[in-house]
């Protein structure tokens, strides 16, 4: 069975639409299937628009409502906690994902792989997006053992063992595409087409695209806190030969008062390090903070199933 993920914030020009294709798509694959449409706080009409469709196809249809917005990635956690297929395909509301492309991903689960991530062919996002997004894939590849080409993408196929792995887990902020990959053990990709958000906004904000990815990194690798120490100790090395080097001119040539401005741009620079350096901390020391709470990570309301 394939259990369809669907997260949904604020969706309602454009959840019309997405039912008409996803449905579609689905009873054309021939495969029994559910879809779990996780309504994420939604302060519009997409709860009753869910609750409708839900009407509509009782039998493969199941809405878990979340009483407040949790965040994409929890409400992804939320609908793998329910599902019951033997794999599930995560997917967005707002169609720029085409539902035709999920029996390609299906197909590739079929050859033996556990995870199957996707690549857009052609992104329609706007250029600054795109190249920010090109640029952050770039250094998580660096630092991270993850492998994913285009980590923005969230059309994907996990297999059962993954997702109850990922079940198992209790963390707070985190990347669901890379915690699954850090489980799989035969990954594959394949590439999708993408197309333009049909209706409503994008629901990321330029700062919440950058918390993101603090999610990512810091999330999934120490390697930015290993660079800072030891950049921190090239640069405590380095000021300690500048100080010898003063003490001997002193002796030598007598006491300076110039390069004044040098030592200024110096300072700046160590400044700003180092206040990077504790905001760099407080990433980890805040995920520390986060986790040890305990608190329940997301909050249902209800649930929309066969029986209700
Ligand atoms: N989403 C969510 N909770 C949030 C933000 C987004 O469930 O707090 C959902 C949203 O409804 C959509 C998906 O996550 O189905 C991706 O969001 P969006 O299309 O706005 O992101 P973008 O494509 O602009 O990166
Ligand atoms: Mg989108």
């Amino acid at each position: 069975m394939i259990s369809v993920i669907i997260p949904v914030f604020n969706e309602e020009a454009g959840l019309p639409r997405l039912f008409e294709r996803l449905y579609k798509a689905m009873d054309e694959l021939g495969e029994p299937y559910e879809i779990v449409f996780v309504n994420d706080g939604s302060r519009d009409r997409s709860a009753a628009l869910l609750s409708e469709q839900h009407q509509r196809r009782p039998d493969v249809t199941v809405v878990i409502l979340l009483a407040v917005n949790a965040g994409q990635h929890m409400a992804i956690l939320a609908g793998f906690e329910r599902c019951v297929g033997d794999i599930a395909v995560t997917l967005d509301a707002d169609l720029q994902n085409p539902p035709e492309e999920i029996g390609k991903l299906i197909d590739k689960m079929r050859e033996g792989h556990d995870y199957v991530g996707s690549i857009r062919r052609k992104r329609r996002d706007s250029w600054l997006r795109t190249w920010a997004s090109k640029g952050m894939n770039r250094v998580r590849d660096r630092i991270t053992k993850i492998r994913i080409t285009d980590q923005g993408n969230m059309l994907r196929a996990y297999a059962r063992p993954v997702i109850d792995a990922i079940n198992r887990c209790q963390e707070v902020s985190t990347f669901v595409p890379a915690l699954a990959y850090t489980f799989a053990r035969n990954p594959a990709e394949v590439v999708v087409e993408h197309e333009e958000r049909t209706a409503g906004v994008s629901k990321y904000s330029l700062y919440s695209l950058v918390r993101l990815n603090f999610d990512l990194t810091t999330g999934f690798s120490l390697v930015p806190l290993q660079w800072f120490s030891m950049f921190g100790f090239v640069i405590s090395i380095g000021s300690a030969v500048l100080f010898l080097l003063l003490l001997l001119r002193r002796v030598v040539v007598g006491p300076e008062a110039e390069g004044l401005f040098t030592l200024f741009a110096l300072m700046f620079f160590l400044i700003g390090m180092s206040l990077f350096g504790i905001g760099l901390l407080g990433e980890y020391v805040g995920r520390i903070y986060l986790q040890v709470r305990h608190r329940p990570r997301y909050v249902v309301e209800a649930i929309l199933d066969k029986d209700t």
